[in-house]
């Protein structure tokens, strides 16, 4: 068993599920990836190949999701991206024309946010901020409309 798998089993383990394959495999997928979508999960899983339907991945995302082990983020009419859950705060950039998702680890943005929730007497707080916009990429071609 990889180092990885090791770490899957032990995840689903501390978090109630049962450690089957399609969950390690969809975990696996998030080793080199901040932010997947169902899609994405899919493609990284070669598809057919892996033997586990499009359908099992919404399945198994949804499951992480419910337990915590991922985030789910809807950003506007795009598909959902999942990230593995991060416990305080978590900001995400997000394209709104090509659908790039990249987390944003900024300890000036984490303090803003822990002040704003201890200003209002908020002991324990998580936050989860999507900024929506366009990326580099995207703002360097600029003949396409921007999806809103
Ligand atoms: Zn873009």
């Amino acid at each position: 068993m990889t180092q990885a798998n090791r770490d899957g089993v032990a995840l689903l383990v501390r978090h109630g599920l049962r450690v089957t394959r399609p969950r390690l495999e969809v975990l696996r997928a998030f080793d080199a990836h901040d932010t997947l979508t169902g899609e994405d999960v899919y493609r990284l899983l070669a598809g057919a190949a892996s033997g586990i339907s499009m359908a099992t991945i919404y399945r198994v995302l949804a499951e992480l999701a419910g337990a915590r082990i991922l985030d789910r983020h809807v950003l506007g009419r795009g598909p959902s991206v999942f990230a593995l859950h991060r416990s305080g705060h978590s900001v995400h950039l997000a394209c709104r024309r090509c659908g790039f998702v990249e987390a944003c680890d900024d300890e000036h943005a984490s303090a803003a946010l822990a002040m704003v929730a201890a200003s209002r007497g908020f002991v324990t707080a998580e936050a989860r901020v999507v900024v929506q916009g366009v990326c580099i990429a995207c703002a360097a071609s600029p003949d396409e409309d921007v999806v809103s």
